[in-house]
């Protein structure tokens, strides 16, 4: 098979690697399409480790192609989302809900390739109503379905997000089908700001045309919102969303700041607004659960660029740019 190697850096060759074959409770599947990732993004740049050479990506959908003599050979066939290790529900980690950081866990192999190897546990069937191309979402949004769910979102509950890309975009789009109100979304990217509408935010607002603080404040009559959610990962905006939420309000950091930051708060207005504060960095027990719930979204055209397998290295770089909502990979794809 085609794979696309990392080298380091910015450095990618596709390559033939061996084809997978399965463990006995592993499956092959043919990639369809992987995310890039902010993770990728941050591998390249140094501030994530990981040690090439290695055949990176980790948000994807396909098909099974094959089963390990474990697995019952019926599977051949399903569309599959892959989560990116398995779980064993018994470690401490699993016991306290983050999944995502098991202490047993089994990786899957890297996507920038025609074929990945997966433990079947790890793959999700897609369910009727969510595109295969579409459930490769699935990883960054079970992310924001997490954090949602952690933030207990009340009916009618008004929230605010700072940033448009998939993280803020899905953090949005999961409060509103929690129960929210009233939903404001702001990025100064005008693609964004239309997926934010299709989505299902209330009011799209551009930093360019007027501050933040103010529409929230015309449309909370004042109060400021229930959830305010920081999806950028920058410490300017994660002080301005503090602001934004009314007292007894929850501040969300989905974003990831740069290592080392301090939370950049006034700490008498956070105890006197008796805020809660909540990080979400993982999946926690909410990956099985996203496809379905992607599936109740109107997802046409989030992913804007498409690249084949010798094209990771461009769409790392788009990505990291803030290009588009979403870019992809297609290893199938001609190239
Ligand atoms: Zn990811
Ligand atoms: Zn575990």
């Amino acid at each position: 098979m085609r794979v696309s190697m990392w080298h380091g850096r910015d450095e990618f060759t596709v390559e033939e690697a061996p084809d997978p074959s399965p463990g006995p409770e592993d499956l092959v599947v043919e990639v369809d399409t992987v995310g890039i990732c902010g993770t990728d993004v941050h591998i390249t740049r140094g501030l994530f480790p990981s040690t090439p050479p290695a055949v990176l990506g980790h948000e994807f959908s396909g098909k099974i192609v094959a089963v390990g003599s474990d697995v019952d050979a019926s599977r051949v066939g399903e569309s599959v989302v892959c989560d990116i290790t398995t779980h064993c529900f018994e470690c401490e980690e699993c016991k306290d809900g983050r999944w995502n950081r098991c202490e047993r866990a089994r990786p899957s192999s890297g996507a920038y390739a025609e074929f990945a190897l997966v433990p079947a546990a790890s793959a999700v069937v897609v369910p009727q109503g969510l595109a295969l191309e579409a459930a490769a979402l699935t990883e960054p949004a079970s992310c924001c379905l997490s954090g949602i769910e952690m933030c207990n979102v009340q009916q009618g509950d008004t929230v605010a997000v700072i940033g448009g890309g998939a993280m803020g975009l899905f953090t949005m789009a999961f409060a509103k089908l929690a129960g929210a109100g009233t939903t404001i979304l702001s990025d100064p990217i005008p693609e964004r700001r239309a997926m934010a509408k299709q989505l299902g935010a209330d009011i799209v607002h551009d930093p360019a045309e007027g501050d933040l603080a103010d529409a929230v404040a015309d449309a909370t009559g004042g109060r400021g919102v229930h959830l305010a959610a920081e999806a950028v990962g920058s410490p300017e905006l994660v002080r301005k969303a503090l602001d934004l939420t009314r007292p007894r309000g929850t501040l969300l950091l989905i974003g990831v700041s740069p290592r080392g930051t301090r939370l950049p708060i006034n700490l008498y207005e956070f105890q006197w607004r008796e805020t809660v504060i909540r990080g979400a960095f993982g999946r926690g027990t909410a990956f099985a659960r996203t496809p379905d719930a992607l599936a109740e979204l109107d997802l046409e055209n989030f992913i804007t660029h498409r690249y084949p397998l010798s094209g990771v290295a461009e769409g790392i770089a788009a990505t990291g740019q803030g290009i588009g909502v979403k870019t992809a990979i297609k290893p199938q794809l001609p190239e």
